[in-house]
């Protein structure tokens, strides 16, 4: 799965009636929710029917199948009162999944039924196989009886978080349960929300950080989109998708993670960012005093980087203007630096995390 321009490539969307279409909002968080509902399909009907006050970014009905209803730079209303580690308004900065799941059920009589089943005369039970057991996170949700979500569903919330987290640096995962305790209890405890967590964040997150160096080279680049990868071998970095290319700096160590911005023509070479360290002369460049998180910025046109201070030194890289970087060490007239620079490398040794 993809994430451009706001909405998840390849899937469905269907518009919202309520969601802020004025204000654009940076999502850094993302609420689980249960629709509590009968289908996906009945919810998407239910938030785009014109009298609709509540609405969500996703919709993951029983088959795995996700329709976009809001797009992500845009606040949906599905959070609620809220608050959480001493934040509160989640709708303000979170992306609201919800999946098409009947929520807690009541047991009658030996049998398990929905809420809505529940109040009828004439009832259906929901088939024994449905049933999950098992107690609530939260000890004011005492409930024990709640509805399955299918394996489809998890998977595809699962690719979906990942793919949200490729594109937004989001710090959190949570249940709607868990920023408004009490208040809600889904998803509940049929969802794996732990185990979900622990995939999303340990891959999406590596120990890259996105800092502002990455970003100006993101921008740079022009690149329409970004996938986090890790080469699994020591890998060759060049100037140009070829093995015969120049190498643009000493080879890339295995289990590095790296940016993916692009591929060539053959799909068999990628282009990506990476985080190089060497010698530049101290003329060609800036020093920047303020706060940002990058110490020095190239004012030439172009500078040769090295992996030495010493005359037999080697090219370790070569940057353009506006390259911003790091300085790790500084000598009389050289200084050593750290910068994101951009070439292409085997996609066979890289995986996408
Ligand atoms: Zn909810």
């Amino acid at each position: 799965m993809e994430i451009k321009n706001n909405r998840l490539v390849d899937a469905p969307f269907v518009a919202a009636n309520a969601y802020n279409k004025t204000a654009v909002m940076k999502p850094d968080a993302i609420i689980i929710h249960y629709t509590a509902g009968a289908s996906g399909n009945a919810t998407v009907k239910l938030f785009s029917a014109k009298t609709a006050t509540t609405s969500a970014h996703f919709v993951v009905s029983e088959d795995g199948s996700i329709t976009q209803m809001v797009d992500l730079n845009r606040k949906a209303y599905h959070a609620g009162t809220s608050s959480y580690n001493g934040r509160s308004s989640y709708n303000s900065f979170s992306i609201g999944i919800e999946i098409s799941n009947p929520g807690y059920l009541q047991k009658i009589d030996g049998k398990y039924y929905t809420w809505w089943e529940a109040k009828k005369e004439k009832k259906t039970p929901v088939a024994a196989s449905n049933v999950f057991v098992g107690k609530h996170r939260n000890a004011v949700t005492t409930m024990t009886y709640w509805y399955k979500y299918t394996d489809a569903q998890i998977k595809a919330v699962t690719e979906l978080c990942k793919a949200i987290c490729r594109a937004y640096e989001i710090k959190e995962i949570l249940g709607h349960e868990e920023i408004a305790p009490g208040r809600k209890c889904d998803p509940g405890p049929a969802f794996p929300l732990d185990a979900l967590r622990a995939d999303v964040m340990a891959t999406a997150a590596p120990n890259l950080s996105i800092n502002d160096m990455f970003k100006k080279a993101i921008k740079d680049s022009a690149a329409t989109s970004m996938v986090i990868g890790r080469v699994k071998v020591k890998l060759n970095f060049r100037q140009s998708p070829s093995t015969t290319a120049a190498l643009k700096s000493s080879p890339i160590a295995a289990d590095s993670y790296i940016y993916i911005i692009g591929q060539d023509s053959t799909g068999e070479w990628y282009n990506i960012l990476h985080e190089i360290s060497g010698w530049i002369d101290k003329e060609y460049i800036e020093q920047d005093n303020t706060d940002s998180d990058y110490d020095g910025e190239l004012t030439s046109d172009s500078a040769m980087l090295y992996n030495d201070q010493k005359k037999s030194r080697r090219l370790v890289s070569d940057l353009k203007a506006g390259t911003k970087f790091n300085i790790l060490e500084q000598q009389e007239n050289m200084f050593r630096i750290k910068a994101v620079v951009e070439g292409w490398a085997c996609a066979k040794y890289i995986s996408k995390v």
